[in-house]
C-alpha cells in the first residue's frame, strides 16, 4: 500500500560505523526530511554511534532531534536576531551550538544570551553566509569583551568537490590563524578522506571535525532499497480513455496503479531521450510511447523504468504498460528511484 525504504539494517549499521572509525570528530548532520530516514531515527543513531554533536539544518528541527540525542545540538542556519532563533526552549540553551555569520549579530547574540555556546562562520566560495576576513577580525575584537561567550570553532562550509578545496581551504585557514581566535576546532564540510588527512598533518594543533549528511547515511546504497505497491492493473485496448484528463491509449497494453504520488516526492523525470523535431518522428515511427507524450516514470518493472501512463496523483501514479511485457499483479512489489532527501516515504522499514 506505501512507498517503502527498506533498510538492510545490519549492512547499513556497519557503514555507519565505519565511517564513525574513519572520522574521528565526526558530526553527523541530521536535517531536512532525514535523508529519508526521519530526523528522529537519524537522532538515536547518532546516539549509537556515540558522536557528542549532531547538526540540524534549523531552529525548527531542534525539537525532532532534542528528546533522542542527548549530546550538543549545532543548528547550521546561521543566527538573526528574529524567528525561530529567539525561541529555542530554555532547557536546550546549553546544549545548542549556535551559527554566527556576522559581526552584528555576535553582539546581538551575547547581549541577549552572554554565555552564548557558538561557532563563527567564515564565508567560502559557496557566497550562502559568512564572516569575510575583516569581519572575522571584527567579531575576534568583540569578543575579548565578552569574557563569558563560549566560542566552539570557526565553520567552513563548501562547496561540492570540483577539484581540491585545499587552496581555499588553507586560505580560510590562514585568515583564522590570523584573527588570533580563543579556539583551534574548525568544523567543515564537503572534504575528501585525503584532503582531511593533508589539513590535520599541516594544522596540527587544530581539531578538524568533519560535518556529514549524505556520505554518512546514504553512502551505501546498497543497504537501502525504495519499493511501491501494485494496487491494480488495467487492461486497455487502443483508443480506451483513463485518467484525470480523459487521454486515450496509444495501443494495447495495460494501465497500472501503484502508490507513491506528488505528496511523496514522486515528480516527472525529463522526457526519455532526445526530443528533436527528426527524433521524435523516429520513435514515433517506431511506435515509441514517449513520442506520443509519455513520460518517464521512476518506478521500474522487469528491471526497466517504465513510462506514466499521466501526471502522478497524489497518492499514486498511474504507469503505461504495453502488451508484450510481464504484467505484475495486485500487491507486487516494484522498484523505484527516488532521491532520498526530496522524499516522503510511508514508512521506512529496517530489515
Ligand atoms: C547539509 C550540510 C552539510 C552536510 O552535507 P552533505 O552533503 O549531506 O554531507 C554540511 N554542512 C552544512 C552547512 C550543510 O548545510
Amino acid at each position: 500500500m506505501s512507498l517503502v525504504l527498506h533498510v538492510d539494517g545490519e549492512r547499513w549499521r556497519a557503514h555507519l560505523r565505519s565511517v564513525a572509525d574513519a572520522h574521528p570528530g565526526l558530526v553527523p548532520v541530521c536535517k531536512g526530511n532525514g535523508y529519508g530516514f526521519t530526523l528522529a531515527r537519524l537522532a538515536r543513531k547518532s546516539q549509537w554511534l556515540g558522536v557528542d554533536t549532531i547538526a540540524v539544518g534549523t531552529y525548527d528541527e531542534l525539537s525532532h532531534v532534542a528528546t533522542r540525542f542527548d549530546g550538543s545540538l549545532l543548528v547550521l542556519t546561521p543566527w538573526r536576531p528574529f524567528g525561530a532563533a529567539l525561541e529555542v526552549d530554555p532547557a536546550l540553551a546549553d546544549r545548542v551550538v549556535h551559527t554566527v555569520s556576522r559581526p552584528q549579530d555576535l553582539t546581538d547574540l551575547l547581549a541577549r544570551q552572554p554565555d552564548a555556546r557558538f561557532v563563527l562562520e567564515r564565508m567560502t566560495s559557496m557566497q550562502r553566509h559568512g564572516h569575510g576576513a575583516r569581519e572575522l577580525w571584527a567579531s575576534a575584537d568583540s569578543l575579548r569583551a565578552h569574557p563569558r561567550a563560549r566560542l566552539e570553532g570557526v565553520a567552513l562550509h563548501l562547496p561540492l568537490a570540483q577539484g581540491s578545496h585545499l587552496g581555499e581551504v588553507e586560505r580560510l585557514l590562514n585568515d583564522v590563524v590570523a584573527a588570533e581566535l580563543d579556539t583551534h576546532t574548525i568544523w567543515v564540510s564537503h572534504l575528501t578522506d585525503h584532503e582531511l588527512a593533508t589539513l590535520r598533518a599541516s594544522y596540527a594543533d587544530y581539531e578538524i571535525r568533519p560535518r556529514v549528511g549524505t556520505a554518512l547515511w546514504l553512502g551505501d546504497r546498497g543497504a537501502l532499497r525504495v519499493t511501491a505497491t501494485v494496487l491494480d492493473v488495467h487492461p486497455v485496448e487502443r483508443g480506451d480513455s483513463f485518467g484525470y484528463r480523459g487521454r486515450t491509449a496509444p495501443k494495447s497494453g495495460h494501465l497500472l496503479v501503484v502508490s507513491g504520488g506528488t505528496a511523496h516526492g514522486i515528480g516527472l523525470e525529463a522526457p526519455t531521450g532526445d526530443s528533436g523535431i527528426r527524433a521524435r518522428a523516429a520513435t514515433l515511427a517506431r511506435g515509441g510511447l514517449d513520442a506520443v507524450g509519455f513520460v518517464r516514470s521512476p518506478f521500474s518493472i522487469d528491471g526497466k523504468q517504465r513510462l506514466f501512463a499521466e501526471p502522478p496523483h497524489m497518492q499514486a501514479s498511474m504507469l503505461f504498460l504495453p502488451s508484450g511485457s510481464h504484467v505484475p499483479e495486485v500487491g507486487d512489489e516494484v522498484d523505484v528511484r527516488v532521491r532520498f532527501t526530496a522524499t516522503a516515504f510511508d514508512r521506512v522499514v529496517v530489515e
